[in-house]
């Protein structure tokens, strides 16, 4: 067993909805403001400032912050950005478990060679991120997910925290028992009650005392929390039935060089992301939007299941050849590609795989496992040797509820 290394990421959108309306809007940039007048539902950092937050009424919000700004939520636009940024959360690692619309987990082991340390994976998906979709994003990476979590909050706003396996008791035990993932309100007040404020209370509390407190679940789930025993692992998504991207071009793009650039630009991303997951798909779609706003598909199914960049290449460029006197005609404003008919039973096939048969082939083979036997079964086995299983909540679950 290697000794234990911060391979988990937790990544998390800061502000999401009020950042997106700041990203459209240069008029709300670095200005207070909320989103959705009648309930808050996100605040930007500087309505933050003067004491505003979420699920808070706007008229209490109006009243703590004279100048606030309030913006009318655009769910269609924080959908959008939401998928782009999974998009490059997926680029960046095989497996992404996602809690809500702006955060994931991300497992950044064994990766070095493919794409760096989880470190670099984390500091490069921040970059990307704002530079692709506008966004600031904060990253913890630790050992554990609760502690991923608890990094990427301390993080906030727009940050990057790390913490080491030797560190993890200097930086946990200081902190407000509230910053646990899971200890809500109630459970806090329950706590304070007994005198405990910080995580390190917390920790010298035998867990008797706490599950005579909170119940026997909620006692032992806190009790391991502050001593960082969380076992969880990440937890990839449902299969993915097709793989695909796009790209926005200037107004009266035609046939061409560039357009040809472009389109293998978008081969080389959904390619690297199958190889990535140890996938392989038959057909290639090309989707193309003109400056009309009328859109059109063109597909080809291969003999063969690929994810090398070569196959799927050619046939995008067939794809875009007999597609050219449309494009000449109309002018194109969009291109997407999309692999999809995804083996179902990739874990059998031999992958040309740029690193080696090594994360990907495990993933692949993982894959079939869980497709065959359900999620449990892969999950049993890393889960041996750590003692009676523990009560542990679901993500976004509180203790009290
Ligand atoms: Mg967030």
């Amino acid at each position: 067993m290697p000794p234990p290394a911060a391979t988990v990421l937790h990544a998390d959108l800061d502000a999401f909805f009020a950042s997106v309306e700041q990203r459209d809007d240069p008029h709300l940039r670095g200005r207070p403001v909320v989103v959705g007048g009648g309930v808050v539902l996100a605040a930007s950092y500087e309505a933050r400032a003067y004491g505003v937050r979420s699920a808070m009424g706007g008229r209490r919000a109006r009243a703590l912050c004279p100048g606030l700004l309030v913006a009318e939520p655009r769910w269609s636009a924080y959908v959008e950005a939401s998928r782009a940024v999974f998009d490059l959360f997926r680029d960046a690692v095989p497996v992404v478990e996602a809690l809500s619309i702006d955060e994931a987990f991300l497992d950044a082991r064994g990766l070095e060679r493919i794409a760096g340390t989880p470190v670099q994976i984390a500091a490069r998906l921040r970059r990307d991120v704002r530079e692709r979709v506008g966004l600031p994003l904060s990253v913890g990476v630790a050992r554990t997910k609760s502690l991923a979590k608890v990094a990427s909050a301390a993080a906030k706003p727009d940050g990057l925290l790390v913490v080491e396996p030797d560190a993890e008791e200097a930086f946990l035990h200081p902190l407000d028992v509230g910053a646990l993932w899971g200890v809500g309100p109630i459970t806090r007040r329950k706590l304070a009650a007994l005198g405990i404020g910080t995580v390190g209370d917390l920790a010298a509390r035998p867990e008797e005392e706490l599950v005579a407190a909170l119940g026997r679940a909620p006692g032992r789930h806190v009790h391991a929390l502050a001593h960082r025993r969380d076992p969880r692992p990440v937890r990839g998504g449902r299969r993915r039935r097709s793989v695909g991207a796009q790209c926005a071009l200037p107004r009266g793009t035609r046939a061409g060089p560039d357009l040809d650039t472009r389109l293998a630009a978008l081969v080389d991303r959904v390619t690297r992301r199958l190889r990535r997951a140890g996938r392989a798909g038959r057909t290639v779609v090309l989707r193309l939007r003109f400056d009309d706003y009328t859109r059109a598909a063109r597909s080809r199914t291969l003999p063969e299941p690929t994810a090398g960049t070569a196959d799927v290449l050619a046939a995008a460029r067939a794809l875009l050849r007999e597609a050219t006197p449309l494009i000449d005609h109309r002018g194109l404003t969009l291109v997407g590609l999309t692999v999809t008919n995804l083996d179902a039973a990739a874990g059998q096939l031999t992958l040309p795989l740029d690193g080696g048969p090594d994360r990907a082939a495990l993933e692949a083979a993982l894959d079939g496992v869980r497709d065959r036997y359900g999620t449990a079964a892969v999950t049993r086995g890393t889960l041996v040797g750590t003692g009676p299983a523990q009560p542990w909540l679901q993500p976004g679950e509180e203790l009290e509820r």
